[in-house]
């Protein structure tokens, strides 16, 4: 078994690369076009004692694809059902609609937010983000340059 952990957030944020970062190596593929990842992967991971059972979930995007359709479905069920949320933002990039709507999705439950792409010019509203974040930790990695990953497992273990 292991903690149902969804791994949500826009198209091309970097949640495939933060799946394969966790559990050290590259399965879920990871490219620049939006909606590469069409269905829910899976992988068991230990993180610093805590098991999670993570879910690689297809961008929640409206899209008219239908087998990218029935992947943002399963993904819809993955955050239902979360017992933790990793929920990704680009930091390179403003906060969209879909983030602010994800962040309602979210709204009490157990979540931590992971900044990524630290290594581009900082442009999201990072005072906005820890307002909507609220107690939830927020943290800032590079997953190009395999940066803030300690500080992220830290951040999750330290919820259990
Ligand atoms: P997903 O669609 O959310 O699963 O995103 P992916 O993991 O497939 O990554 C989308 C694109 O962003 C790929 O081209 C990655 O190489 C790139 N990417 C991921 N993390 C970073 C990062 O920290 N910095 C930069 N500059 N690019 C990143
Ligand atoms: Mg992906």
């Amino acid at each position: 078994e292991g903690l149902a952990t969804a791994i949500i957030g826009r198209p091309n944020v970097g949640k495939s690369s933060l799946m394969n970062s966790l559990v050290h190596e590259n399965k879920a593929i990871v490219t620049d076009i939006p909606g590469t990842t069409r269905d829910v992967l899976e992988e068991y991971v230990n993180v610093r004692g805590v098991p999670l059972r993570l879910i690689d979930t297809a961008g929640i995007r409206e899209t008219e694809d239908i087998v990218e359709k029935i992947g943002v479905e399963r993904s819809r069920k993955a955050l239902a059902d979360a017992e933790l949320i990793l929920f990704v933002l680009n930091a390179a990039e403003e906060l969209s609609k879909e983030d602010e709507a994800l962040f309602e999705a979210i709204q009490d439950m157990n979540a931590v937010v992971v900044l990524n792409k630290t290594d581009l010019e900082i442009t999201i509203d990072t005072d906005r983000v820890s307002s909507l974040a609220g107690e939830r930790p927020v943290i800032g990695t590079s997953l190009l340059r395999e940066e803030g990953i300690d500080e992220l497992e830290q951040a999750i273990a330290h919820l259990f």
